[in-house]
């Protein structure tokens, strides 16, 4: 992975850790309270983090979680800045999420409602998802005709994580918690994938992730949910055209002109070249697209000339 720099210091935060795409800040009073998930600009392909950012990307993913958010009738963990909770930057608020810590379950809760990736890799080799018995012949971009769901555990920060049974996932975090995962994922996806499909994109995966409060013992949907980081969206009309190609018919809502621009140019070995402006602008356009068809709104800032 590419090294980071450390982000910007935030008042009243110490940052206490930085994936390839988000930054997590703690109460600077020492609180075990809360999390500030900040999303930044960064995108990420084939493992390395890119130059430049897509501006105003952050924004956009925290805005598309948090309509998410709204719909899912799920406690979930977005605390209202009020009470003890120290107040969010005004330099990254329309990034920020400002959430309870909870302890993590280490299982990463992904659902498929259609066949592709590394899904579809591990059907080709046994036939099977994450144990579960696929009908022979399913051609990459299938859908399924109930969603499955396929956990992997969640390996310590940086590593990559791999896909396990569901029965692993008991020995993980003990059976009623385990099905608990699988329930509300489940639940949460079908929900999801209907509404996503009044809009005209076919939702063809995500993964959540769920957390322990401590405080109460409650089972929180944690993390971002339902963007284009996270899961894997189709236009449904594009889907649905049989005479398009299978690449165009699966392009997803996101850094796919990314990893098709750097395909064609870098062999992938040492740093790969910075992204020329109007690639920044067409997959700043692709995520905007994804939000502005699913919620039917504008993005809630000014979004960057394009
Ligand atoms: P990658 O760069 O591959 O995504 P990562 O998953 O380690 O790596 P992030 O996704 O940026 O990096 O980090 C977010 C981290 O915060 C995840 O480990 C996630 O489980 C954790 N997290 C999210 N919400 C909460 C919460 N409310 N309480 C505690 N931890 C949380
Ligand atoms: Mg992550």
């Amino acid at each position: 992975m590419t090294n980071l720099s450390s982000p910007a210091p935030l008042d009243g935060w110490t940052h206490i850790y930085s994936g390839k795409v988000r930054d997590l800040y703690a109460p600077a009073d020492g609180s075990d309270d809360y999390l500030l998930v900040v999303a930044s600009n960064r995108v990420s392909a084939f493992d390395h983090v890119l130059e430049p950012p897509i501006p105003g990307k952050g924004a956009l993913l925290t805005a598309l979680s948090n309509w998410w958010f709204e719909r899912i009738a799920l406690p979930n963990h977005l605390v209202s800045e009020q009470g003890s909770a120290p107040a969010v930057p005004g330099e990254v608020r329309d990034r920020a999420m400002l959430t309870r810590k909870l302890e993590m379950h280490p299982v990463e809760c992904v659902v498929r409602g259609a066949l592709t990736g590394s899904g579809f890799a591990e059907y080709q080799r046994t036939g099977a998802v994450c144990g579960i018995e696929l009908p022979a012949g399913l051609e990459d971009g299938d859908e399924l005709e109930t969603p499955i769901y396929t956990p992997a555990y969640k390996a310590p920060l940086g590593e990559h994580d791999e896909n396990i049974t569901f029965e692993q996932s008991v020995e993980l975090v003990g059976e009623e918690v385990a099905t608990a995962l699988r329930d509300a994922s489940l639940q949460i996806f079908t929900a999801a994938r209907e509404l996503a499909a009044s809009r005209g994109v076919v939702l063809a995966d995500t993964k959540f992730e769920f957390g322990n409060d401590p405080r109460t013992g409650e089972l929180v949907l944690a993390d971002e949910v339902l963007t284009s980081d996270s899961s894997r969206y189709w236009d449904a009309a594009a889907y649905h055209d049989e005479t398009l190609s299978r690449a165009d018919r699966l392009a997803s809502f996101d850094k796919q002109i990314v990893r098709n621009w750097l395909a064609s140019h870098w062999d992938r070995t040492g740093e790969p070249p910075v992204l020329p402006d109007d690639i920044v602008a067409q997959t700043y356009a692709r995520y905007r697209e994804l939000y502005v068809r699913l919620t039917g709104g504008e993005p809630p800032y000014a979004p960057v000339a394009v």
